[in-house]
């Protein structure tokens, strides 16, 4: 676990747990599922290991290369915001 304290709220409790990470750079989304990062018990803010994201990113640069196939593609509705 985590020594320090959460940088947003500074909470000290922390937990483990596998989330949904979606990685997004010049219009490209990659969602990523069961990412490990540990979640701040207070505000939810989640911390992940460098070479956690170092992996993400170079699955996104693989699969937008064409280099590997995703395990899966989604399609997503996109809306505007009318106020
Ligand atoms: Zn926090």
């Amino acid at each position: 676990m985590r020594k320090s304290r959460c940088h947003i709220c500074g909470g000290e409790e922390f937990e483990q747990r596998r989330v949904e990470y979606i990685y997004r750079r010049g219009g490209h989304y990659l969602v990523v599922r069961d990412v490990p990062c540990e979640v701040c018990l207070r505000c939810g803010e989640r911390y992940y290991e460098g070479p956690v994201l170092l992996q993400i990113e170079q699955r996104f640069k693989a699969i937008y290369e064409h280099e590997a196939e995703p395990q899966a593609e989604i399609q997503v509705p996109v809306e505007v915001y009318a106020s």
